[in-house]
């Protein structure tokens, strides 16, 4: 998605560890307006898909997942992190590693919230080792509801998620794919540029 792709070069910051930060339109600062572009460039690529939920992790995947909730008329539910060792009441739970903090933790939907009449669409800000799809595609699975595919907005195809995804089989769609970065030439390259 040219659009997408020209804003990660002009306001996109790389940092150390391979992260690249997108503040000021995506995870901090929101561009409405941008993300709206977003819902309907998925809606375009998942056309031939019959879509009832849009599923996320919290808490930066939630605002572009509402954005594109919104493009295919459909509720939005996002796993929890869950803080305490516990897990109460009537969930469906699985463990994620988070590239960018470095820990492990428990995501949680409510039973209440998925089930099997769900076809679902995973949406997230980015896709680095796979771990936040993983965990989201597994708690679909234990719901059993069925992945329809999962629509990412900066996939970093230099680490290993995306064909981890891919060789499971799960459709993906990813707007933006970065080969590589250079924090010290600020260069980004992107999988299908020329
Ligand atoms: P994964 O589970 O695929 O390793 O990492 C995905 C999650 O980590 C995303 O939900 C995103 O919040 C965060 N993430 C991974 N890489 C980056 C990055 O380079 N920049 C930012 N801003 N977030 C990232």
């Amino acid at each position: 998605m040219q659009l997408l792709k020209d804003r990660i070069r002009k306001d996109g910051k790389i940092k150390e560890g391979n992260v690249l930060k997108v503040d000021s339109f995506l995870n901090h600062q929101m561009d409405v307006k941008l993300f709206k572009e977003i819902g309907k460039e998925f809606k375009k690529r998942f056309a031939d898909c019959e879509i009832n939920k849009i599923v996320t992790i919290e808490a930066s995947g939630i605002g572009i997942a509402c954005v594109v909730a919104e493009c295919f008329d459909v509720p939005v539910v996002f796993a929890k992190k869950n803080k305490t060792k516990n897990i109460a009441g009537d969930v469906y739970t699985s463990r994620v590693e988070s590239f960018t903090h470095g820990r492990i933790y428990d995501i949680i939907v409510a039973k209440e919230f998925l089930g099997k009449d769900d076809k679902v669409l995973l949406i997230d800000d980015f896709l680095a080792n796979g771990k936040a799809l993983e965990g989201l595609a597994e708690l679909i699975e234990k719901a059993g509801a069925e992945l329809v595919g999962a629509g990412i907005v900066i996939e970093k195809g230099f680490q290993r998620g995306g064909d981890e995804i891919r060789k499971k089989g799960i459709r993906l769609e990813s707007l933006a794919i970065i080969e590589s970065m250079d924090e010290k030439t600020k260069t980004i390259i992107f999988r299908d540029d020329d």
